[in-house]
């Protein structure tokens, strides 16, 4: 839900593979395409470096960092070596790219049930060729949804607590609800990583 900004600086290097320690901050640690995060999927070994302009028609930018990202296994198979035809192109179909756009915003819209509705040719040749609307990332996007209602929920309550702390309370209770508190806010913090809240 949010377009890439790149702020790392690397050097240059001949193998694109060199690139993923500063890719894996510049994408937040998650997934350009599905945004899963590395929180959520199981840590960086789900993760893989996807080549934006496929090196089959764009050799030159094989280690090209600008054309480097950051991506889910699962949607670097999905994607693989597809790349849309000049012609589709001049017809608004080619894949949307997170550094440029959030794609989430200018070309798809999210349902509640998790389903992505496509608002352009953009947005209909992305979500078809990488498969955003397969199972698992509908079951991800209701639960992304659920979590953000119940981490407001915490949220709140955890502030309700704070405000229960009554000078004239035990120091045995202080610790009760100061020890609540800070497990709440702790899970916050966990689940708001993990759903890239
Ligand atoms: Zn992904």
């Amino acid at each position: 839900m949010s377009r890439f900004i790149r702020l790392e600086n690397p050097p240059r290097f001949d193998d694109h593979k060199e690139y993923l320690p500063f890719l894996r901050r510049d994408f937040r640690y998650r997934c350009a395409y599905c945004e899963r995060t590395e929180a959520f999927l199981g840590w960086e070994e789900f993760f893989e470096i996807d080549h934006f302009r496929p090196v089959w028609r764009f050799g030159e930018q094989a280690a090209h960092y600008p054309n480097l990202y950051y991506s889910c296994g699962k949607f670097n198979r999905h994607k693989g070596k597809t790349w849309p035809s000049d012609a589709l192109v001049a017809s608004g179909f080619c894949f949307a790219d997170p550094c440029q756009e959030d794609m989430y915003v200018e070309y798809l819209q999210e349902a509640p049930d998790g389903k992505l509705q496509p608002l352009t040719n953009c947005g209909c040749y992305t979500s078809d060729h990488i498969r955003l609307n397969r199972r698992a990332l509908l079951d991800w996007r209701q639960d992304r949804q659920q979590a953000a209602q119940d981490l407001e929920s915490l949220a709140r309550a955890a502030s309700r607590f704070e405000g229960l702390l009554p000078a004239n309370l035990g120091p045995v209770e202080q610790r009760r609800i100061r020890e609540a508190i800070k497990t709440l806010k702790a899970r916050i913090v966990r689940d708001g990583q993990r759903f890239a809240l």
